[in-house]
């Protein structure tokens, strides 16, 4: 028997509201109590998945899991939108096989079969958007964090402008809010309470 490579293979079409279904376990595995929300957008030429959730996992950790349930890929270098197919099976959830269209030279095989259960599909869902709320419990926390690392008093409100020299501070009129939203990118909310920043 020869082995089943993604070119050579027919990528099988998966209807957007199926990925959807599809992308709910693979996201309860990894993020267990974590409550996402996951709605579809149907408009002319495509569709697109929108997830929401509070606290929790940051969006790069949910960006892993969904990244290949996306059947286009964008390349900002030369304005340009191409497409992939993926690998899938109910135990490893979906992994980039090929990308084609590009043209550019970046057509061709991604990421290996992950098992012999995997198939290979075409999802209906273009793009992903994935959005994560802040409570107002979590935001408290790394307001804390914030103020404490850059030296404020314990009491500065959200709009105070952050002291030159702190860890948080991009631009010079940078305020514990936006401090608050730079550590939050890299912070997990994780359940009981605790945080875990990745650098
Ligand atoms: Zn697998």
């Amino acid at each position: 028997m020869s082995e089943i490579t993604a070119t050579t293979a027919k990528a099988r079409y998966i209807d957007t509201a199926e990925v959807a279904k599809m992308m709910r376990p693979q996201l309860r595995r990894p993020f267990p109590g974590v409550k996402f929300s996951v709605r579809i957008s149907r408009y002319s030429g495509g569709s697109s998945i929108d997830i929401r959730w509070t606290d929790g996992p940051t969006v790069k950790q949910v960006e892993a899991v969904t990244h290949a349930f996306q059947s286009a890929r964008f390349d900002g270098m030369i304005d340009l939108q191409y497409s992939a197919n993926s690998w899938y099976c109910a135990t490893h959830g979906a992994r980039v096989a090929e990308t084609y269209g590009h043209g550019m030279g970046d057509d061709g095989p991604v990421e290996s079969r992950c098992c012999a259960a995997a198939e290979l599909v075409h999802f209906g869902s273009g793009y992903i958007h994935e959005v994560r709320e802040l409570s107002d419990g979590f935001r408290s926390v790394l307001a804390v964090q914030v103020r404490h690392e850059s030296g404020m008093g314990k009491d500065a409100p959200m709009d105070e402008r952050l002291p030159e020299g702190s860890l948080y501070q991009l631009y010079p009129y940078d305020t514990v809010r936006d401090g608050v939203y730079r550590l939050s990118v890299k912070t997990e909310h994780l359940p009981y309470g605790s945080t875990k920043t990745t650098p």
